[in-house]
């Protein structure tokens, strides 16, 4: 007998139909034995819905706590549909929002940081043998604030309480049968992986894929959860997201993605001396502003240009910030543009092998593709570049590294 968290996306969930399918798969691993907690997303569209009307109702400015308290029903639907079925079919159920299943996240509205799980709970209910459906997404802070984890973040709320109760492994159920050399939907070409190590799987996630939340699989790294992709729709194997073994290194690259919701931040000729790039960063920073790839071009006459990628949503907050800071600093100006996105490749074997950044940049000069900005990890390479190449420079660079075969 194991005891198994899964996790269901929006897709598999975005129907009466649907959430009976998935209640008769959940029934299947009960009755193969095993103890199951299950974790879902909202109906598909529906999280996109709320946070439309949330904009909608406020010029696109929300309270904080207010938005959260929106953005967070559509998994109370699911969740209580999905125990009113298990039920209807004899099987003893029973739904549990964030907060009544205590997951205690830090205070940060839609981006909180899950701080800890009632595991006890959790474990008093499977002794009454019931079958446990948590809300994903959702929690609460100290106060009792209701927060939520960030878009994609019900993965996260399966692998913290498949780690918090001990779970055997956690899977994740959505639209695609695993993970993938690239994005299927991008590239036909793309090929399934067996497996995966967290540490590559760790650099997708944060270059843009989003078959799994970036916070799912560091969690599922710290604490060795096992962690499934599968389909909801097929019983196919999918992909196993696990410890680095011998075979993963041997693969210069594993993956290419790319990340459409970054936009690219220049501050144009800033004096050049120490302090400034504090200034600039540090209310960005204070406002919870996620910078990447940040780039200082070689001074001269005592003035350079900072160039750095921030989320597209935060566009209208930084230029706010920036646009007094660069006046304090005395820069010349601050340009953002939003028409870029990021192509990365991912492989552990990046550590031991030279040339993958020169074939990179090679296939992308090969159509054209100009390189805008180049950031790289011991395991990763990004290129900013127009947006509208994105989906050619992944099946450019899918092909260039002959990712549809297996090594
Ligand atoms: P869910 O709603 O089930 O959480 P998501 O839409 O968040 O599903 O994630 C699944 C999607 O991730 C797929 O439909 C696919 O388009 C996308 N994706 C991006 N990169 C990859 C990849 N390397 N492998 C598989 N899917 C990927
Ligand atoms: N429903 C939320 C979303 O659409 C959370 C999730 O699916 O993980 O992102
Ligand atoms: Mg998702």
């Amino acid at each position: 007998m194991a005891l198994v968290v899964q996790k269901y996306g929006g897709t598999s969930v975005a129907n009466l139909e649907r959430i009976n399918n998935v209640a008769d798969r959940i029934i299947r691993t009960c009755l193969e034995g095993n103890q199951v907690v299950v974790v879902l997303s909202a109906m598909a569209g529906e999280t996109d819905r709320l946070i439309g009307l949330a904009n909608d109702a406020t010029g696109g400015k929300p309270n904080p706590r207010e938005y959260d308290v929106l953005i967070s029903t559509g998994e109370q639907v699911t969740v209580s549909l999905m125990a009113m079925m298990l039920m209807d079919k004899g099987f003893p159920a029973k739904s549990f929002l964030g907060s009544q299943i205590r997951i205690v996240t830090d205070k940060n509205h839609s981006t909180a940081r899950i701080r800890k799980i009632d595991a006890g709970l959790i474990q008093q209910e499977l002794d009454k043998k019931r079958i446990i459906i948590v809300a994903g997404f959702q929690g609460v802070d100290r106060k009792g604030n209701i927060t939520t984890l960030g878009i994609g973040g019900s993965d996260t709320s399966a692998v913290a309480i498949a780690a918090a109760i001990g779970a055997d492994y956690c899977e994740t159920f959505t639209d695609v049968d695993g993970v993938y050399t690239t994005d299927p939907n991008v590239y036909d070409k793309a090929r399934k992986l067996k497996k995966i190590s967290y540490d590559e799987m760790l650099e997708l996630a944060g270059a843009g894929a989003k078959v799994l939340h970036q916070r799912s699989v560091e969690l599922a790294k710290l604490y060795n959860v096992p962690l499934y992709v599968r389909s909801a729709f097929n019983d196919d194997e999918g992909t196993l997201v696990t410890r680095e073994d011998q075979d993963m290194e041997k693969e210069v690259v594993s993956g290419v993605t790319y990340d459409r919701n970054q936009a690219k931040v220049s501050v144009i000729r800033v004096p050049d001396k120490p302090g400034i790039a504090a200034k600039l960063f540090t209310p960005l920073s204070d406002c919870n502003i996620i910078v990447d790839m940040i780039i200082q071009n070689a001074s001269v006459d005592g003035y350079t240009d900072l160039t750095f990628t921030i989320p597209k949503k935060d566009v209208a907050q930084v230029e706010k910030i920036l646009d007094a800071v660069a006046k304090e600093v005395n820069a010349d100006r601050v340009h953002i543009d939003p028409n870029i996105s990021k192509v990365s490749l991912v492989g552990l074997g990046m550590r031991s092998h030279s040339g993958v950044a020169s074939k990179m940049f090679a296939a992308l000069a090969g159509e054209g593709i100009n390189i805008q900005m180049i950031s790289t990890s011991e395991i990763k390479i990004s290129c900013v570049i127009e947006a509208k190449y994105t989906e050619l420079a992944v099946r450019v660079l899918h092909d260039a590294f002959a990712l549809e075969m297996a090594s």
